[in-house]
């Protein structure tokens, strides 16, 4: 299997900033986790390449135009704000989307940006473009007929709407590829199991019905992204029935997050998709510095295991799983009972 990344770009963006808890924290978005990420793939058998620039098209194909003239000149913008960061940081955030739409950077930066942890730095867009070129070449992969293939996607991208940034997300890589799997599939299933809902996917995919979305995450009554992956999210209009959340308790380790797999596999054969996206984040970990599930090691080629047994050519994006002593060998641990179901 193929691994895609760019890593001279991918490394570029380099986030210094992180809000939690009212206090600046290191980011743990950190470049260093492509370091540990191709080591892993490697040694678990993938060959890694680099990516092809597929240019603005398959990343315009699922955010608006407006959104991506934010992203790419921002930066630039923002600097000529006399005594500002080095690093775009939203301090002003509307409740969205029924107000005008401001011309100030201050103003912009609040409205595509959901929170303080998508900070925006001067290589910030040219990684963000290699890390969806990662999910494009991995989509342009399968589509010529590859079993499947990983995209080392970082910055990650499943907390990225059409038009707003957010938890350390800017373009929604899964959603790419997704989008590029459907030129020759009526029917894609996206699969998140990152410890948080994808809930930018969500959100781009909410009102259609050609691309189900299916999210295990840790319930978000206490837990980021706060206010959206609760069971009752079902897709709206022509999606309704097409979004499936399955919430699961803090702390819950490998049998509840194996269970809540089988029910979405369950949903998955109903919907008759003939092409599956993994957004693979590796932070539901016991070890993971975010805490929230506790999902082994071993976990992680079970989870592999079961959604191997699709049989569907597949598309495995990476999200969220961050610098822990584990985390190259929860890739490998995944990527060995995907390839042998
Ligand atoms: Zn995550």
């Amino acid at each position: 299997m193929k691994a895609f990344c760019s890593f001279d770009q991918q490394q570029q963006h380099d986030p210094q900033t992180f809000i939690s808890n009212g206090h600046f924290q290191p980011c743990q978005e950190v470049p260093q986790r492509l370091n540990v990420l191709i080591d892993a793939a490697t040694s678990g058998g993938l060959h890694v390449v680099e990516p092809a620039d597929h240019g603005l098209a398959p990343i315009a194909a699922v955010h608006t135009p407006e959104y991506l003239q934010f992203l790419s000149s921002i930066h630039q913008r923002w600097q000529q704000i006399e005594g500002s960061s080095d690093e775009v940081i939203p301090g002003i955030q509307p409740n969205r989307q029924d107000f005008s739409y401001p011309e100030s950077p201050v103003g912009q930066a609040g409205y595509h940006m959901a929170d303080t942890a998508c900070p925006i730095g001067s290589g910030t867009w040219a990684a963000v473009q290699a890390s969806a070129n990662c999910a494009a070449s991995a989509a342009s992969e399968v589509l010529d007929g590859a079993s499947a293939a990983y995209a080392l996607c970082r910055p990650p991208g499943h907390h990225a709407y059409a038009d707003m940034a957010g938890g350390f997300c800017y373009v929604n890589n899964a959603a790419v590829a997704a989008q590029m799997l459907r030129a020759a599939h009526d029917r894609v299933v996206i699969i998140d199991v990152d410890l948080h809902h994808g809930n930018g996917t969500q959100g781009i995919f909410y009102g259609r019905s050609d691309v189900l979305t299916i999210s295990i995450h840790a319930n978000p009554i206490s837990f980021y992204p706060f206010f959206w992956g609760h069971a009752s999210e079902r897709g709206e209009g022509a999606g309704l029935g097409y979004n499936y959340n399955l919430p699961l308790r803090r702390g819950s380790g490998d049998n509840a997050f194996l269970a809540a797999l089988e029910s979405a596999l369950t949903r998955l054969h109903s919907f008759a998709p003939t092409a599956l996206v993994v957004s693979l984040g590796l932070d539901a970990f016991e070890g993971d510095p975010f805490a929230g599930l506790t999902v082994t090691t071993p976990g992680f080629a079970e989870i592999g295991k079961l959604l191997g047994s699709t049989n569907l050519p597949t598309v495995i994006v990476q999200e969220g799983g961050y610098l822990c002593e584990e985390l190259g060998n929860n890739l490998k641990s995944f990527i060995y009972g995907f390839t042998h179901p």
